[in-house]
């Protein structure tokens, strides 16, 4: 049976998919194999998934950011779905999740494997719920062989809420908000109906085997996050953690990669204190947190009341971010979404590093003010975080190429250019010559920066053509793709 990656990391092996996470991330190679091997880091990596270009989890690499798409019983559509991976991953999904609850399950979920170049993660419960009239009548077997299926498949990495119990259940009585995980909500409904204990804790061990033959890394999921600042750092969910510890040790035991979930909605200031707590309780497994949400009261707005929260969580070690869209509370989020909440959870994921001292993060930002200093608006533009955006605000007021080297933009208008009038007083001065050389963009170091210099932003891994069964899909196209 071919090794997981952690397996082959503790036997001391440096495998392609470690040299090329190695070569991406701008690290040594040993240093990685070690993350690996000490299950501080993640190479999620299924054996079966032939188009993946490999990329690592962990807090001493570049935070990471997931987007979640999938259909519902009310937007069902395989070409939908192709559309929303190629739109994560152009606007720079490092992870997708595909949480399809609709109809078409298994078609969607072999495409978008085999024309993914990042990592694809399931909620295999999710499925479990499709196949029978009453989750109640969800078995063991039944649990296991949608496990296995989606293993087949070429599934990454997989959310298990293996960590709510019985005897957490009570704990949840007083919140204001209940449970508000998906997965946890469900199984709780099956262990009061059927007075068993959770089938995903129960099962565990045998869960983990078919992890360990496919390399699917396992999402410890937090079935009791908080979903309200009332309910969040309460005695259930950290009666949660406590057991996704215990689960993290199972599952390393049997050479499965462990990541685990976090909160949800936490008041700012404990938002790190969190992120300690669950590196504590589950000895460094690379923490993968939703937002969290620092305030229950903007909905329309939670991409950015839970960017907040994530830049704070990933400054205190959190690896990896899932994203959170305008949308949130509120409805499906459509492409427009997926674009917003991808650029605020990429922004929190990048301010992280650069707060950290990630090396060659800061880079990046050094280039880009090198090249608005210099009025160059095309550099400026291909730097951004979304090129797109970027050049189409410059050019809704100043579209003509002659701007393109203007040295003012209509933001304060060339009279009241503060870069240009200091650029001007330098020049009286004579200071500028010697600053024109410090910034001379090809002599900069930054030069070298094109792109992020770590992350995936490659769309054209995505292609814009797929076939299935005969049959060729063709994604509408961005705009300026
Ligand atoms: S006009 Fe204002 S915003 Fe525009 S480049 Fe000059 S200083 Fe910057």
């Amino acid at each position: 049976m071919p090794k997981t990656q952690l397996q082959r990391a503790r036997a001391g092996e440096v495998t392609p998919a470690i040299e090329r996470v190695a070569e991406r991330e701008n690290r040594d190679v040993e240093f990685v194999r070690e993350q690996v091997a000490q299950g501080q880091a993640v190479v999620p990596n299924n054996h079966a998934h032939e188009s993946l270009d490999p990329m690592v989890i962990g807090r001493e690499f570049a935070t990471k950011v997931n987007a979640n798409i999938g259909n519902s019983d009310e937007t069902s559509d395989l070409r939908g779905e192709l559309q929303k991976l190629h739109t994560s991953v152009h606007y720079g999904a490092d992870t997708v999740m595909d949480l399809s609850t609709g109809s078409n399950l298994d078609a969607i979920r072999e495409a978008n494997v085999a024309h993914s170049p990042v990592p694809i993660g399931t909620v295999p419960i999710y499925e479990a719920v499709k196949r029978v009239d009453d989750p109640a009548d969800i078995t063991h077997e039944l649990l296991l062989d949608v496990v296995e299926k989606q293993a087949e498949q070429g599934v990454d990495y997989m959310t298990i809420h293996a960590g709510v119990r019985m005897e957490h259940l009570p704990l949840t009585d007083g919140r204001k908000t209940g449970i508000v995980s998906r997965g946890g909500s469900i199984l709780a409904q099956w262990m009061e109906e059927n007075g068993m204990e959770n089938p995903l804790y129960a099962k565990f061990e045998e869960l983990c085997e078919i992890f360990a033959e496919h390399d699917v890394t396992v999402s410890l999921g937090d079935g009791l996050r908080p979903g309200c600042l009332a309910d969040a750092g309460d005695d259930a969910q950290y009666a949660e953690l406590e057991t996704l510890g215990e689960l993290t040790r199972t599952a390393w035991d049997r050479g499965v990669q462990v990541m685990v979930e976090g909160p949800g909605h936490v008041p700012m200031d404990e938002v790190a204190a969190n992120v300690e707590r669950q590196q504590a309780v589950c000895d460094g497994a690379p923490f993968y947190v939703l937002g969290p949400l620092v305030t229950d009261v903007a909905p329309g707005y939670d991409h950015i009341t839970s960017a907040i929260g994530a830049t704070e969580a990933a400054r205190a070690g959190a690896a990896m971010l899932c994203y959170v869209t305008p949308k949130e509370h509120l409805g499906l989020p459509d492409e427009t979404d997926v674009r917003d909440g991808l650029a605020a959870y990429r922004i929190a994921a990048h301010s992280a590093d650069v707060a950290n001292g990630l090396p060659g993060a800061r880079d990046w930002d050094d280039a880009l003010s090198e090249a608005r200093y210099a009025f160059d608006w095309r550099r400026q533009f291909d730097l951004a975080l979304d090129p797109e955006r970027a050049r189409e605000f410059h050019d809704q007021t100043l579209p003509g190429d002659n701007y393109k080297e203007a040295r003012f933009c209509s933001m304060c208008g060339v009279e009241f250019c503060s870069m240009r009038i200091d650029q001007d007083a330098r020049d009286a001065d004579g200071e500028m010559s010697a600053i024109d050389d410090e910034t001379d963009l090809d002599a900069s170091p930054a030069a070298e920066v094109n792109r992020p210099p770590v992350g995936t932003h490659d769309t054209e891994r995505v292609p814009d053509e797929i076939e299935i069964d005969g049959v060729t899909f063709t994604p509408e196209s961005h705009a300026d793709d």
